[in-house]
C-alpha cells in the first residue's frame, strides 16, 4: 500500500519499518511516521515517540478523525533539536479541517521524540 504520509513511497519502505521498531534517523521521518500512525491508529507508537515531558496519559478518548493528507513544508534540524512545519488535512464528522503546525522534536537516547507543536495561521 502507499504510505499514508503521502511521501509517494510504499508503506513497507517508508513509515512501516519505524512502526516495526526501527529508529527514525531524522525528525522529519519521525514526524511522517507519527502522522501515518495517526492514520493507522497505532496509539502505542504515538505514545512511544512522544517525549515523556509532554506525553498524554492516554490517546483513548481522542475524537475520531479521518486523516486526508500531509504536506511537509519545512524542516530545520541540528543534531539534538528539530522543527518540522507541516499541513495535515482531516475530517471530523464530515467537516474538513486543516492543521498547520510547527512541531518540535528532540533527539535523546539515540531516538527522536515529538515534544510539542505551535499551531500556525494558514
Ligand atoms: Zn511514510
Amino acid at each position: 500500500m502507499n504510505c499514508p504520509c503521502d511521501s509517494g513511497r510504499v508503506y513497507a519502505k517508508c513509515c512501516g519499518p519505524f512502526h516495526q521498531g526501527l529508529a527514525a534517523e531524522t525528525a522529519e521521518q519521525l514526524m511522517r511516521s507519527r502522522y501515518s500512525a495517526f492514520v493507522l491508529n497505532l496509539y502505542d507508537y504515538l505514545m512511544k515517540t512522544w517525549h515523556t515531558s509532554t506525553r498524554p496519559v492516554s490517546l483513548a478518548d481522542e475524537e475520531p478523525v479521518r486523516w486526508l493528507g500531509l504536506k511537509v513544508k519545512n524542516t530545520q534540524s541540528d543534531l539534538l533539536h528539530a522543527e518540522v512545519e507541516f499541513i495535515a488535512r482531516y475530517k471530523i464528522a464530515g467537516k474538513a479541517w486543516k492543521l498547520h503546525e510547527k512541531s518540535c522534536f528532540v533527539f535523546e537516547d539515540n531516538s527522536w521524540y515529538y515534544v510539542d507543536g505551535d499551531i500556525l495561521e494558514s
